[in-house]
C-alpha cells in the first residue's frame, strides 16, 4: 500500500546492487491514468520530481536519484494513461491490422516493452510497480510480470514483494493475515513472490518467519525484516544486515562468500561516515520553510532531503520549522524570530504569497541567511520591488491582471538548448512550463560563484513565468537586486542575490532535484554554513 516505502525499498536495492559492482536502472510503472504526475495537486500525491530531461516525474524518481546516483529519464517512467495513449496511437495508425484490441496481450506488451526497453547493456533493471495487489488498475501490470516470469525464465526475473506486519498493541503481536492475504491474491494472478520484504516496527521473531514462510510458499532465508528507520539513509544498510542484497544475488546466481566481505567493506566506506553524523550530529540549526502545502511532507519531499543533506555536510541537524504562508502575520514572524537560516520554496497560484513575503522582507531586514527557489526567487524580486525601490504596485502575472509585472511571460529568447522559447498566458496547464534542465552563466565576484565555484552550472526548471528584467531593469537595480546567474543569452535572470545582506541568494531553478546525502547541493550547505555562523556555534 502506500506510504510503506516501495519507493526507498527499490532505491535501496539498486544502492546495494551498485556496490557489489552491478550496474542498474530504476524504472517506475504507476497504474494510474494520467499520462504524468505534472497536473497531480502535490497536497494529495506529494511533489512532482522534474527529471534532467524535463519529465515530471513521481516522487519516487527522487528517490531512486538520491539513493543510486543515477540519472532517471522519462523513459523510465510509465503510468497507465501512457499506455493506452500509446496503443490508442497505434490503432489509429492502423497498426493492428484491423484486430480488436484487448488488455492481452495489447496493453500487456506495451509494458513489456517499457520494462525491457534500454537495458541490453545494463545488469539489473529494478522495476517499482505502484499501488496495491489487487486494485483494479494494477492488474495489467501484475499479469505482465507473469508473462515475463515465464518468458525471461525464473532465474532471469525475480519478484520482491513489500507487505505490511502491523504490531497489534494489546495483543503485543506482530500480525501476519495482510501479508497472507496479499500474497494469495498475486499468486492468484500467477505471480509467486520470491522474497517478502515486511515492513514492521518491531524485529521479526522466528516463528513468525516461519509462518510467512510456511503459508506465502516463500523461502525463510528471503522472508527479510524491512524494520522502520529513523533515518531512510539507514536503510539500505539495515536491508544488507538482513540479508538482502545476499539473497537476491544467490537467487541469480551471482553470491559467493568473497564477494559478501568485499560488499561489507564498501558499505561501510561509502555510508559509515555519513551514518555517524546521522546518529551523532556535531550541533543542531533550525531554518524555517514558508509554504502551502506544510502539512504533507511528501509535497516538499526533494526540499527536505536537499536541507538534510546540508545538514550532513555540516555534520550538522537542521530542525525545520515548517511555517503556514497563509497564518496571522504575527504567528508567521514569531515563528522566524526563532530561526537561523528561511526558505521560501517553489509553489504555484497567489494563495499564500503576503506570508511568504513577510517571511522575505523579514529574512532582508534581519540579515537572516534567506535562500528562495523559484516562486521564491520571483517573490523575492517582487518583495525588493514593492518595499525597497518602492514600487508598490510591482506583481506577477500570476497573481494579479493589474500592476507592474517585474515577473512576467518571457517571449523570444533562446535557451541554452539554442532553441526559441515562448510562452503565452492561453497555453494549456500541463504543457506549458520550463522543464528539465538548462545551462546558467554566474558572474565572478558574487555569492553565487562563491557557492557554486563556476562560471556555468546546469540546474532543473520547472515554471511558466520569468524575471522581466528587460522591461524592469532600472526598477530591479535600484531594489538592491543583483542578477549573479543569467541564461546562457544572457537575457533571463537565474539568480539573484543582495550584497547588502551576509546570504540572501534566489534561484529561479530548483536546485533541491540535484541533492543527494552524499553529495549535497551548494546553494543548501552554503545556506545550512551561513546560519551556523549566524548561530556563532
Ligand atoms: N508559479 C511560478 C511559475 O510558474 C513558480 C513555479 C515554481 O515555483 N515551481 O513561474
Amino acid at each position: 500500500m502506500s506510504s510503506l516505502g516501495k519507493g526507498i525499498a527499490a532505491s535501496s536495492i539498486g544502492a546495494l546492487l551498485q556496490l557489489r559492482g552491478y550496474s542498474i536502472k530504476m524504472k517506475k510503472l504507476d497504474p494510474y491514468i494520467n499520462i504524468d504526475p505534472g497536473t497531480m495537486s502535490p497536497y494529495k500525491h506529494g511533489e512532482v520530481f522534474v527529471m534532467e530531461d524535463g519529465c515530471e516525474a513521481d516522487l519516487d524518481f527522487g528517490h531512486y536519484e538520491r539513493f543510486t546516483g543515477i540519472c532517471c529519464s522519462s523513459k523510465d517512467s510509465l503510468t497507465t494513461g501512457r499506455v493506452y495513449q500509446k496503443v490508442l496511437d497505434k490503432e489509429r495508425h492502423g497498426d493492428y491490422l484491423g484486430s480488436d484490441i484487448q488488455v492481452i496481450p495489447h496493453i500487456t506488451n506495451e509494458i513489456k516493452e517499457f520494462i525491457l526497453r534500454n537495458s541490453d547493456d545494463i545488469d539489473f533493471t529494478i522495476c517499482e510497480i505502484g499501488g496495491t495487489v489487487g486494485d483494479i488498475e494494477g492488474l495489467p501490470y501484475i499479469e505482465t510480470l507473469r508473462q515475463l516470469s515465464i518468458e525471461l525464465g525464473k532465474s532471469k526475473t525475480m519478484c520482491i514483494h513489500l507487505t505490511f506486519l502491523p504490531f497489534i498493541r494489546v495483543a503485543e503481536e506482530l500480525k501476519t493475515k495482510p501479508t497472507q492475504h496479499s500474497v494469495k491474491q498475486l499468486q492468484s494472478m500467477g505471480v509467486q513472490p520470491d522474497i517478502l520484504l515486511c515492513r514492521s516496527e518491531k524485529p521479526l521473531p522466528d516463528e513468525i518467519k516461519s509462518k510467512l514462510a510456511m503459508f506465502c510458499n516463500v523461502d525463510k532465508d528471503n522472508v527479510m525484516a524491512a524494520l522502520d528507520a529513523n533515518n531512510i539513509y539507514l536503510i539500505p544498510n539495515q536491508y544488507h544486515l538482513e540479508g538482502l542484497d545476499k539473497q537476491i544475488c544467490k537467487h541469480f546466481g551471482l553470491s559467493n562468500d568473497r564477494m559478501e566481505k568485499q560488499v561489507d567493506e564498501a558499505i561501510k566506506n561509502k555510508w559509515s561516515k555519513l551514518t555517524d553524523i546521522i546518529l551523532n550530529p556535531r550541533k543542531t540549526v533550525k531554518i524555517a520553510v514558508i509554504g502551502k502545502y506544510t502539512k504533507l511532507k511528501d509535497a516538499y519531499i526533494s526540499l527536505t532531503q536537499a536541507i538534510a543533506h546540508a545538514g550532513y555536510a555540516n555534520e550538522a541537524k537542521v530542525e525545520i520549522s515548517w511555517i503556514n504562508a497563509e497564518d496571522e502575520p504575527d504567528t508567521i514572524e514569531k515563528k522566524l524570530s526563532e530561526v537561523s537560516g528561511i526558505i521560501v520554496p517553489g509553489g504555484f497560484s497567489s494563495r499564500g504569497i503576503d506570508g511568504k513575503l513577510l517571511a522575505i522582507k523579514y529574512a532582508r531586514e534581519n540579515k537572516i541567511p534567506f535562500l528562495g527557489i523559484c516562486l521564491g526567487l520571483q517573490l523575492a524580486v517582487i518583495e525588493s520591488c514593492r518595499n525597497v525601490a518602492g514600487v508598490t504596485n510591482a506583481t506577477s502575472r500570476e497573481f494579479s491582471k493589474s500592476g507592474t509585472f517585474v515577473i512576467d511571460f518571457m517571449k523570444n529568447w533562446t535557451t541554452s538548448k539554442d532553441s526559441i522559447e515562448s510562452r503565452e498566458e492561453d497555453g494549456a496547464k500541463g504543457g506549458t512550463m520550463r522543464l528539465g534542465s538548462y545551462e546558467c552563466k554566474i558572474a565572478e565576484n558574487s555569492l553565487a560563484f562563491e557557492v557554486y565555484g563556476k562560471k556555468l552550472i546546469t540546474e532543473r526548471h520547472r515554471h511558466r513565468y520569468e524575471v522581466n528584467y528587460e522591461e524592469y531593469k532600472d526598477i530591479i537595480t535600484k531594489s538592491g537586486l543583483v542578477i549573479s546567474g543569467t541564461s546562457t543569452d544572457g537575457k533571463l535572470p537565474e539568480i539573484i542575490e543582495r550584497k547588502d545582506h551576509p546570504f540572501f541568494i534566489a534561484t529561479q531553478a530548483h536546485p533541491e532535484f540535484k541533492s543527494s546525502p552524499l553529495s549535497a547541493h551548494p546553494l543548501f550547505s552554503s545556506l545550512i554554513k551561513a546560519a551556523i555562523a549566524k548561530e556563532g556555534n
